[in-house]
């Protein structure tokens, strides 16, 4: 097994590379060149094992140059600081399961794999004989930065600099970044949105003179992204446990067919229970779930990706995207490995803003994916409703996932067992919590809604108002650049 890029299936690259790397050289995202031999019946002696030693087994398949005793120590470092012994735990809702990701230490579900990657990225630079300090450029919509803050810091032999948009994070999230201790760790605001920070790092990235100047300094950039494979291996993980879990719990046969429904935004958690379902877990439909910023629904639904449209600030922060990077990887393998289709409608996307798939491609799509969208008042409405029936706490998220689920049980008759995943906890999102619950937002919005519920602060998140703010800098898209030229110096 080799890793080729989504826009040239000649390319040929270890998978420590591609970790190493990031995004391929021609602007492509890495992929392995064929899925590992793989079979089920193998997972029901994961249900003995924790999840680091199922993580270790299943990442094992994808990284050959990796042994399993060495990837069984890198997950049982990864998983040490969750605070709930399964890591990723299932939860029974009303008719449902849900996949709680949010218990590792910033409690969502980002850690599930940035507290992986570092370690996956070190070991990476050893094997590729890089010897040089590696920069990882983030741009976040709250979640991601915080995740890749905790994950790198002081890490040897990387420094990590994080950008996110001035007004598109939660308070709680903002607080986590400007807060973090870590001496190789750098935070700016940036004036626009998501996919603004995010094209600005792209321009870095492409910035061949600032790459000449870092590795003068000893240093090259790297992606801690979904974009890297480092990022989407970890999450795969995920969706087969959960699947022996809910075996364990009865909520499945062994075999038996269940749907998941994942609230998306770079198309990066979801890709991972896509390529779930390719090793074999027992997975029908895979579920896209949207918020006010519909443009992966519209996809799905129509077969024309079209950005050109108006981008909504939501209380679903972490889904507020309009270019959805991960999609790539889901059109490579839908289309038959078909790079140059590929590169044809990434750079359409790029010049004209859309691009439209061949009605073979969009029937596949279509095959594995149904696609809905929540609005801001069907969202809050379901965090209320979900309280009020089953004195459980969906995060903003979470709830659009929850909505798209149910609607889609109801519209296709579809009675299979669903998994909902559940992407963050709902402290994280206090304020838009609170509200959603009819309650005012005055005062430590944490402690009212713990007062309210009953449910506990996770302690990080209690004790981030003590905190010393070390990062306060805000710059405009345009000065990004001369951000990441003084952090790489330092
Ligand atoms: C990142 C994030 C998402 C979206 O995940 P993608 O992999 O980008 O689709 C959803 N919910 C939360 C809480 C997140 O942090």
């Amino acid at each position: 097994m080799h890793y080729i890029s989504t826009r040239d299936n000649t390319l040929k690259r270890t998978a420590a590379q591609a970790i190493a790397q990031g995004l391929a050289d021609d602007g492509g995202l890495f992929l392995p060149s064929q899925l590992p031999n793989f079979t089920p019946e193998h997972w029901q002696t994961f249900a003995q094992m924790t999840y680091a030693q199922r993580a270790a087994n299943i990442m094992a398949l994808f990284l050959p140059e990796f042994s399993c005793e060495e990837l069984e120590i890198l997950c049982a470092k990864a998983y040490s600081n969750f605070n709930d012994p399964a890591v990723a735990k299932v939860v029974t809702v009303g008719d449902d399961c849900l996949l709680e990701l949010w218990h590792g230490p910033t409690h969502a579900f980002k850690d599930m794999a940035l507290q992986a990657l570092p370690h996956l990225l070190t070991a990476s630079l050893r094997k590729t004989g890089e010897t040089r300090t590696a920069c990882i450029l983030v741009a976040t919509s709250g979640d991601t930065g915080i995740a890749a803050m905790n994950g790198f810091r002081d890490v040897d032999g990387t420094k990590a600099m994080v950008f996110y948009p001035q007004d598109g994070v939660s308070a709680v999230q903002q607080l986590q970044m400007t807060t973090q201790e870590g001496e190789n760790l750098g935070v700016c605001a940036v004036k626009g949105n998501f996919d603004d920070a995010q094209s600005g790092i792209k321009t870095i990235f492409a910035d061949k003179e600032l790459q000449a100047q870092l590795s003068a300094q000893n240093c090259f950039f790297s992606s801690a992204n979904s974009i890297n494979w480092g990022r989407v291996l970890p999450q795969i993980v995920y969706y087969i446990s959960a699947y022996v879990d809910m075996v364990e719990q009865d909520k499945l046969k062994i075999g038996e067919t269940f749907n998941i429904c994942v609230p998306t935004g770079n198309f990066g958690n979801i890709l991972a229970a896509y390529y779930a379902k390719q090793l074999g877990a027992p997975i029908g439909k895979l579920l896209c779930a949207s918020n006010q910023n519909d443009v992966l629904t519209d996809f799905i639904n129509s077969g024309t990706y079209d950005k050109r449209r108006d981008f909504y600030t939501t209380v679903s922060p972490s889904m507020d995207i309009l270019i959805s990077s991960n999609l790539e990887r889901a059109l490579y393998a839908l289309s038959n490995n078909d790079s140059k289709a590929v590169k044809n409608w990434m750079a359409q996307l790029k010049t004209n803003g859309h691009y439209t798939v061949n009605d073979d491609v969009k029937a596949k799509l279509q095959e594995q994916f149904y696609a809905a969208a929540c609005d801001e008042a069907t969202t809050k409405a379901t965090i209320a409703d979900i309280w009020a029936r089953y004195q459980y706490l969906l995060d903003p998220h979470t709830a659009v996932g929850y909505n798209v689920a149910q609607g889609y049980k109801a519209e296709a008759g579809d009675n299979a067992p669903m998994l909902i995943v559940s992407t963050a906890s709902p402290f994280k999102f206090a304020g838009a919590v609170l509200s959603a619950l009819g309650e005012g937002t005055d005062g430590n919005h944490e402690q009212a809604l713990a007062a309210l519920t009953g449910w506990q602060v996770p302690e990080s998140i209690a004790k981030l108002a003590d905190k010393k703010i070390r990062f306060t800098e805000c710059v405009a898209v345009n000065e990004m650049r001369g951000v990441v030229e003084r952090f790489a110096a330092m």
